[in-house]
């Protein structure tokens, strides 16, 4: 159950100015009143994670990956009031909830094999040269550590996989940081749920209690002073642009500058080569929509630009697509506030010089609904007017008319930093294709041919990640296993005794690691 409890480490407290959540689909309040964590809250939570930190991070690989499995098992153990809390709270329909439920469970188990697995560590060893001339060389060998504590602010639009118990706290967790999760005010009772099960676990596995403490609440004041707090060591964080921002200059300006890894804002360019358009311009019209007002376009890699050469086909895919549209009924979003920034912001894109509306959805019929929208405009006009490419979340794209291969190139070279670009081709388009890799690879984390980027999945190779402002650090991932080395650090040690060495980095290899001796990869037997 949950009561809008503040759980600092093992510790329930309430205060502060109660909140209540906000059913989307019907615009009712709650019953439960939310406490709102105080900056006291925050503090304490922060000074129990730097007391847990010694012991979570030199668990072993096996007692960590324990304990990501047992946060698995806690989440499902919670049942459908998980689903059904969700549900209520953010709009989304059931089987969407229970895919993403099994989506957190199943990056859970997901990091606790590859903790397992050990090869994250990058134990790396070039034993000393007693003998070399002029100079002996030292012994020096390499291990990735934990920073340090974690703060996490957990997502609207995923209240699983990308909140309390998400990537981002999954990876910090497997890297051995502690984590203090702001809770997204949007679904406070999900969130408590998922944070009781995380405390479970804790317990369960005999951990420090400061491993996890959740702060719910509704002000900006909670999240700067969790970043601020000198005992977070890093941030991870997807929601908007503005907040990303906020957070990554508070960091920025602390006696001690930490990185936020933030997921904010991106349009996920699809282009349409002329070989696909001939080949399938009206299957991929009705596809295109299907991906673009999914889940009411509220993802991260909602196709929000299509960029294709004028000329017949295309209007052969802009038919299909518009007959796709017109009529389908909007779903809920996922908070007033957002649904409200969507509305402003499809009515600037129909207002903007040069942009002409190709489709609408139906009307809304019922609080919080975004109308679908398929707008377009010649490319010239879209790089001219830099408004035009700032993401409006939900579901909205805009359709851009190139002359030339060499104006898409242009187009694409003119754009921010996304995290997906998609390529519609045939082996036909292999040259065009060619030609726009170079400038797509530069600008994004994931390039697919052929599909629709919406879908994330959970793996090892996923790039969710891309150049500014799709993240505040294009060098990483927020999806994947990769996201763990957003919260590790390389240490080296220089002629340190084995007996004092991390396990990794012994001589006897206790952990049986596949590791780097003197270059070359030795594999674990
Ligand atoms: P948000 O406003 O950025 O909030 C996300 C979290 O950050 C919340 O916990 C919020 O807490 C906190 N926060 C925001 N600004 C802050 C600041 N200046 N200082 C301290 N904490 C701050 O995102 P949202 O509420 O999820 O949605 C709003 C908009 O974000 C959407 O309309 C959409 O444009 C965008 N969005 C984008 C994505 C994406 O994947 N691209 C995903 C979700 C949302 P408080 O509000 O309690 O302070």
């Amino acid at each position: 159950m949950f009561n809008g409890a503040i759980l600092v480490g093992a510790n329930e407290r309430t205060g502060g100015e109660p909140f209540h959540a906000v059913h989307p689909a019907t615009g009712a309040k709650g019953e439960v009143a939310f406490s709102n964590a105080s900056t006291q809250d925050v503090a304490d939570a922060c000074a129990l994670a730097e007391d847990a930190f010694a012991s979570f991070s030199s668990l072993t690989p096996d007692a960590r990956a324990a304990f990501l499995e047992a946060v698995a098992e806690q989440i499902l153990a919670i049942g459908d009031l998980l689903i059904e809390t969700a549900m209520a709270e953010s709009g989304l329909p059931r089987p969407r909830l229970e895919g993403e439920r099994g989506r957190t469970v199943g990056q859970l188990r997901l990091f606790a094999s590859y903790v397992r697995q050990g090869d994250w560590l990058e134990a790396t060893i070039d034993k000393a040269l007693p003998e070399r001339t002029p100079l002996p060389r030292s012994d020096l060998r390499r291990v990735n550590q934990p920073v340090g504590p974690v703060g996490v602010f957990g997502a609207s639009n995923f209240p699983l996989a990308f909140s309390v118990a998400g990537g981002d706290t999954a990876s910090a967790f497997a890297a051995g940081c502690p984590v203090v999760v702001k809770g997204h005010p949007a679904h406070p009772g999900t969130g408590e749920l998922v944070a009781r099960a995380i405390g479970a676990a804790v317990k369960a596995c005999g951990l420090h209690e400061g491993v996890f403490s959740y702060v719910p609440g509704t002000t900006h004041e909670l999240g700067g002073a969790l970043v601020a707090d000198p005992r977070i060591k890093a941030v991870g964080f997807t929601g908007s642009r503005g907040g990303g921002l906020a957070l990554m200059k508070i960091a920025a300006g602390r006696e001690e500058p930490i990185p936020v890894y933030a997921e904010m804002s991106s349009i996920n360019p699809v282009v349409l080569l002329p070989g696909a358009l001939a080949a399938r311009g009206e299957a991929m019209g009705t596809a295109f929509v299907g991906s673009l007002t999914m889940g009411s376009g509220q993802f991260c890699t909602n196709p929000g630009l299509v960029i294709a050469l004028d000329g017949p086909d295309l209007d052969t895919f802009v038919a299909a697509a518009a007959t796709a549209m017109t009529g389908n009924q909007p779903q809920v979003m996922l908070t007033p506030g957002i649904h409200e920034a969507y509305e402003k912001g499809v009515a600037a894109l129909a207002g903007a010089p040069g942009v002409t509306t190709i489709a609408r959805g139906a009307e809304a019929e019922g609080c919080n609904r975004g109308q679908h929208a398929f707008f377009a405009a010649d490319a010239a006009t879209f790089r001219d007017n830099a408004a035009l490419a700032h993401e409006v979340f939900g579901s909205s794209s805009i359709l851009l008319k190139c002359k030339s291969i060499d104006e898409v190139n242009e187009t694409i070279a003119s754009l921010e930093g996304q995290l997906t670009a998609t390529l519609q081709m045939t082996d036909s388009d292999a040259d065009d294709a060619a030609k726009l890799l170079p400038t797509l690879s530069r600008k994004v984390g994931r390039i697919l041919t052929n599909g629709w980027p919406t879908g994330v999945e959970v793996t090892h190779a996923m790039v969710h990640g891309g150049p500014f402002p799709s993240t505040s650090d294009g060098r990483t991932t927020s999806v994947g296993t990769l996201a763990m080395m957003r919260f590790l650090r390389p240490v080296c040690y220089q002629d340190v005794p084995d007996a004092l060495l991390p396990a990794a980095l012994q001589d006897a290899n206790p952990w049986g690691l596949t590791r780097r001796m003197e270059g070359k990869l030795e594999v674990a037997a």
